[in-house]
């Protein structure tokens, strides 16, 4: 029986619970249309909400730490079903960041839904679930954390539970931390190594430090470049790729869909993982690396975009601080934004009194972002 089946004391509504010695924080759902066919494909794949949310989060803390070491900050997560460009996003909600949102694209789960014929839904939900759950509780250094490796650690935990999708192969990659599955199957192989705490020793790690690459020489005595080295060499022989595939993951969580998987003849394996809104031509054989980097970005695009939309400055707390964040979104989100577009997201974000202050600064509102910026700078002392 899932953990998740044990009762749950419905009296406690609002309340984190405990299961398997874990604590569950406040778990929310929230579809934003009922009717649209990624919706449908959701409630179709016969899925119990609460029992593969409550499974993802005890899934990942058993993954990465002992109900003991759990991280007991996160009040709540919401998962939220709406239309959107991407596959998936995990950000902290507007009332801090101890409350996280996952966002999933109905458009993408509705795209597996259509190539699959519906025998991909279960396993793809199930495995972006607990990829974003990932994000939820890992530590990342304070946010200093290597991007690829936060990846690599999220699809390495997908792994483990057995949501494994077609495409994903081991020895895919060239650097260590080309993030997602390419880093996963690195630090699955680093496990083989190491022992089975290699990847918890990692995310510890991270809890109380700024990430740099000593965190590797300190952990394993090498530095990432040559441990990534001897795993890509263990592909070089021939026969010995074979034998350097890691095993499926036995006693997983993978719920196996009721009919086997046949992908349409037309589409190749790898589409299963990949919604485009604006479809890619790609010719050569490094089409499905850049694809994979294509969500890499798209995720970190997402997720600043969302933190985008929920910055504001009111005109009391730091302004450099302010334009610091401001901009290292907007660098993320698109480095070669116009001036004018940073302008209006500059204008969107004001509150109360520094809202008076741009109208002193810019009363007929002509000057650029980076006018406004040095000027308001200059006024408020900020160097
Ligand atoms: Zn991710």
């Amino acid at each position: 029986m899932p953990d998740s089946q044990q009762p749950l004391d419905d009296k406690k509504d609002t309340k984190a619970t405990t299961v398997k010695g874990y604590r569950v924080p406040l778990l929310r759902f929230q579809v934003n249309d009922v009717c649209c066919d990624g919706a449908a494909a959701v409630f179709g794949a016969g899925l119990n909400i609460r029992q593969i949310m409550v499974d993802a989060v005890v899934g990942v803390l058993d993954a990465l730490y002992t109900p003991k070491t759990a991280p007991t900050n996160v009040r709540s997560i919401t998962l939220i079903l709406r239309p959107m460009d991407g596959v998936a996003y995990t950000t902290g909600s507007d009332i801090d960041n101890d409350h996280k949102e996952i966002h999933f694209s109905t458009h993408y789960i509705a795209g597996v839904h259509q190539r699959s014929d519906g025998a991909q839904d279960q396993e793809e939900i199930l495995g972006v679930l607990r990829h974003e759950m990932v994000h939820c509780f890992q530590y990342n250094a304070w946010g200093t954390a290597n991007g690829g490796l936060i990846e690599g650690i999220a699809d390495w935990v997908r792994y483990k539970a057995g949501f494994i999708p077609p495409h994903w192969h081991a020895g895919t990659g060239d650097k260590w931390d080309d993030g997602y599955q390419n880093t996963g199957y690195f630090l699955l192989w680093l496990e083989q190594q190491y022992g089975e705490a290699t990847v918890p020793r990692i995310n510890e790690w991270m809890r109380s430090r700024q990430y740099s690459d000593d965190m590797w020489i300190d952990l394993f005595n090498e530095k990432p470049s040559v441990l990534f080295k001897r795993y890509k060499n263990t592909f070089e022989a021939g026969d010995e790729a074979q034998a350097a595939e890691p095993p499926v993951p036995t006693g997983c969580d993978a719920v196996k869909p009721s009919s086997p998987v046949v992908p349409k003849d037309d589409v190749p394996d790898d589409q299963s993982y990949v919604e485009v809104t604006k479809p890619r031509v790609e010719t050569d054989d490094k089409a499905h690396d850049r694809t994979v980097s294509f969500f890499q970005i798209s995720e970190m695009r997402l997720v600043s975009r969302d933190r985008l939309c929920k910055l504001t400055y009111d005109g009391t707390g730091s302004l450099k601080r302010f334009f610091h964040t401001f901009e290292s979104l907007i660098e993320v989100l698109d480095p070669n934004m116009p001036d004018k577009e940073r302008k209006l997201l500059l204008v969107t974000a004001l509150r109360g009194t520094a809202v008076e202050q741009l109208d002193m600064l810019d009363p007929d509102n002509i000057m650029s972002y980076k006018a406004i910026k040095s000027a308001w700078a200059l006024n408020s002392g900020v160097r």
